[in-house]
C-alpha cells in the first residue's frame, strides 16, 4: 500500500512527504519541478534513510498518472500540486483554473479509472473570503473570494463535495491552511521561493540574510492593536502531521469534510518582525509601505473541529517557528541552489 503525493518535492509536500516515510509509509511523489526541486526529495530521503518513488510528471498528463497507478499499489493521494501566487493569479487566471482546477479533474478521473477513492486537498483559509467573521469556523459559509487562485480552492472544494454526493466510494478531506510557515528543525528542508518572495516570513529571512535590503510592512494603519495586519501563522512541520492524521480519518467521514488547519492564534507583522530578530540575533531593518492590494486586516482560525475530530492541534509556537526559520535560512543561503 502507498500514498501518491502531488507536488511532494514543494514546500509543504516535502515536510509531508518525510513525515509519512518516517511512520512507513511507502511513497510516490508527483512533481512537475515547476516550482521545486529534485534535491528537495534527496534531503528528505537523508533524513528519512529511506527512499520515496519520484516521477517528473505533471497532473494534467493522463498517461502519466495511469502509468503511476498502474505501477504501483495506491490507496490514497494527498494532492499539494499546483499554482499559488496570489498576485500572479490575478496576471494569469487561465494557468491558475488550468492547474488547480482542470488538474484536479483530471487527476480524480484517473483515481477514478483505477479504483483509487481516497483524497486529500490543500485547500486555503482564502476560501472564507473577505467578509467572513473572525476567527474563520468550518461552518462559516465559504465565497465572495477575491482571487484567481482563491477561486480555483473554493471551486475544487466545490467538485469534491458534488463528487462525493454522487459517489459514496469517494472520500475527500479538504485541509484549509491557515499560513504555513518554519522549517524542518534540521534546517535541512524548508521554503525556497522563486524569486522575491511574496510572503512575510521568506521575505524577513532574506532580509536577515542580506538578500535582501529591508521589509516593506504593508500598511500600518489596520484596525489591529499595532495597526500592522495579523494572520495565524502554522509550523510546517505541525501542517504535515495534520496531513497524516487526516489520512487515518478518511474512512470515518460521511464523503466530503473540511478541516481548517491553523493555531487558532493571530500575530501582527511587527510581532512577527520582533520574533524573528529574537530568535536570530539579526536587526530586521523595515519601512511602513502602503497597504498591500487584496489584504484583509486579520483573521486567524478557529481550530477546534481539527482538534476534536482529527485529534490534531499544534504543538510548535512562534519561537519554533522562527528558530527553524532561521536555521533553515542560514545553513541554506541561497536555498537548495
Ligand atoms: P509549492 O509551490 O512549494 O509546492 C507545489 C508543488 O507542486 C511544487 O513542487 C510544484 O513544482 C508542483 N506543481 C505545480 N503544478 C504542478 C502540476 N501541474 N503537476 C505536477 N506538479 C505541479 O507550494 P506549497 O507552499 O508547498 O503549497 C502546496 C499546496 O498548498 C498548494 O496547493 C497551495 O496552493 C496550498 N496552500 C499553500 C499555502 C502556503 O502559504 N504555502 C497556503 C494555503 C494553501
Ligand atoms: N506582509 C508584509 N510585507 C511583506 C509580505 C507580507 O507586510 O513583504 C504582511 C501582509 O500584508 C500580511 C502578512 O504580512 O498582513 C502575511 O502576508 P503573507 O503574504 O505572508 O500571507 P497572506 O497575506 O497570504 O495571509
Amino acid at each position: 500500500m502507498a500514498i501518491l503525493v502531488t507536488g511532494g518535492a514543494g514546500y509543504i509536500g516535502s515536510h509531508t512527504v518525510l513525515a509519512l516515510l518516517e511512520r512507513g509509509d511507502d511513497v510516490i511523489v508527483l512533481d512537475n519541478l515547476s516550482n521545486a526541486s529534485r534535491e528537495s526529495l534527496s534531503r528528505v530521503e537523508k533524513l528519512a534513510g529511506k527512499s520515496a518513488v519520484f516521477c517528473e510528471g505533471d497532473i494534467l498528463d493522463r498517461a502519466c498518472l495511469r502509468d503511476i497507478f498502474a505501477s504501483h499499489n495506491i490507496t490514497a493521494v494527498i494532492h499539494f500540486a499546483g499554482l499559488k501566487a496570489v498576485g500572479e493569479s490575478t496576471r494569469k487566471p487561465l494557468e491558475y483554473y488550468e492547474n488547480n482546477v482542470s488538474g484536479t479533474v483530471v487527476l480524480l478521473e484517473e483515481m477514478r479509472s483505477a479504483g483509487i477513492y481516497q483524497f486529500i486537498f490543500s485547500s486555503s483559509a482564502t476560501v472564507y473570503g473577505a467578509n467572513a467573521p473572525v476567527p474563520y469556523v468550518e461552518t462559516t459559509p465559504i465565497g465572495g473570494t477575491t482571487s484567481p487562485y482563491g477561486t480555483s480552492k473554493l471551486m475544487v472544494e466545490q467538485i469534491l463535495q458534488d463528487y462525493a454526493k454522487a459517489d459514496c466510494n469517494f472520500r475527500a478531506i479538504a485541509l484549509r491552511y491557515f499560513n504555513p510557515v518554519g522549517a524542518h528543525e534540521s534546517g535541512e528542508i524548508g521554503e525556497d521561493p522563486n524569486g522575491i518572495p511574496n510572503n512575510l516570513l521568506p521575505y524577513i529571512a532574506q532580509v536577515a540574510i542580506g538578500r535582501l535590503e529591508k521589509l516593506g510592512i504593508f500598511g500600518d494603519d489596520y484596525d489591529t492593536p499595532d495597526g500592522t495586519g495579523v494572520r495565524d501563522y502554522i509550523h510546517v512541520v505541525d501542517l504535515a502531521e495534520g496531513h497524516l492524521k487526516a489520512l487515518d480519518h478518511l474512512t470515518a467521514i460521511d464523503g466530503y469534510k473540511a478541516f481548517n488547519l491553523g493555531a487558532g492564534k493571530g500575530y501582527s507583522v511587527l510581532e512577527m518582525v520582533k520574533a524573528f530578530e529574537h530568535a536570530s540575533g539579526r536587526k530586521v531593518p523595515y519601512q511602513i509601505s502602503p497597504r498591500r492590494d487584496g489584504d484583509l486586516a486579520a483573521f486567524w482560525a478557529d481550530a477546534a473541529l481539527a482538534d476534536q475530530e482529527l485529534n490534531w492541534r499544534v504543538t510548535r509556537g512562534i519561537d519554533a517557528m522562527m528558530r527553524d526559520t532561521w536555521n533553515w535560512q542560514s545553513k541554506n543561503p541561497q536555498g537548495y541552489k
